[in-house]
């Protein structure tokens, strides 16, 4: 069966999208995510056009589908929030967003919906819609994948329900899908190891023809822990076997599935850690659980 498998990568000012091609290659991958600068910042560089267009040549050559490739917003931006200054600089920045994403021929942006910071659930999602009506005032463009979130505080984008209502609400809704997040659904309290009846009920809420991608993420947390700390895969809470049904899912099979799961520490000690990803995906490939991913990732970076 075909597979669409990447993970985060890095996107630097002077490399741009050929350095993040090229990790993603260097881990076995056929797509990947980046952020178009820190993820907790808003600084931009401008699009490097050459680098660009270098990058684009290596994704026809490697057979990797530009339309599978993911920019994921910065997470600092927040639609739902009632501060208006906050709000407008969310909304500019998602438009510059779409705007480097179509500079760059990317299609897929997932976003964060929002948190509420107490103004209420209901409140909260009338500003994200407001705001990606703001942002998606054409008929046509990259699409927002709106993320399914752990609810951790207010923290909205927690349930089906909530999802398909801010679509529902959107003009140019043809432009907004969702992001399926493993660990995030498993905090949510889905329950991610009867993925059947997930779907199942994701399909009657929201409907599957709205999955742009997946997040493949094991969780450290049990279910409904309302936490967002991701786990490398086989080792957290989800499970191996239950990640494998997902990534190969017969309904899924055209879904980009993107990893983000933590980097590893060589000594224990935070201060270098490196990616674990080609290994990852190795296993996947394999379909087959090893014991010693930890220890091998780390002889091979030692
Ligand atoms: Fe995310
Ligand atoms: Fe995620
Ligand atoms: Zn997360």
């Amino acid at each position: 069966m075909k597979l669409i498998i990447g993970s985060h990568v890095s996107y630097t000012k002077d490399e741009g999208l050929l350095g993040s091609v090229k990790e993603a290659l260097s881990y076995g991958e056929n797509t990947f995510m980046f952020y178009t600068g820190a993820p907790q910042n808003t600084f931009r560089s401008p699009i490097n056009k050459e680098k660009t267009e270098e990058a684009k040549k290596i994704m026809k050559k490697e057979n990797i589908d530009i339309k599978d490739v993911i920019i994921h917003a910065p997470y600092i931006i927040n639609l739902a929030t009632a501060n208006e200054e906050k709000f407008n600089f969310a909304v500019n920045f998602l438009k510059q967003e779409v705007k480097r994403a179509e500079q760059l021929s990317i299609n897929k942006i997932v976003l964060h919906p929002g948190s509420h910071v107490g103004i209420g659930e209901e409140k909260g999602l009338e500003n994200i819609i407001k705001g990606l009506n703001l942002v998606l005032t054409e008929k046509e463009g990259p699409i927002i994948c709106l993320e399914t979130m752990a609810g951790k505080g207010t923290e909205l984008g927690t349930t089906f329900k909530q999802l398909n209502s801010i679509i529902k609400n959107v003009k140019n809704n043809n432009r907004v899908m969702v992001c399926l997040d493993t660990c995030h659904l498993n905090d949510a309290g889905y329950d991610v190891k009867k993925f059947d009846n997930l779907l199942e009920e994701f399909d009657k809420i929201v409907g599957l023809d709205k999955i742009a991608c997946i997040h493949i993420n094991d969780s450290k947390n049990e279910i409904a822990a309302h936490k967002d700390r991701h786990e490398n895969i086989g080792i957290g809470t989800i499970g191996f076997d239950n990640l494998i049904k997902i990534i190969y899912h017969e309904k899924l099979k055209e879904i980009p599935k993107i990893l983000e799961t933590p980097y590893i520490s060589i000594d224990g000690g935070k201060d270098r850690t490196y990616p674990p990803y080609k290994f990852e995906i190795e296993m996947i490939k394999d379909k087959k659980y090893n014991e010693h991913l930890l220890e091998e990732i780390r002889n091979y970076y030692k």
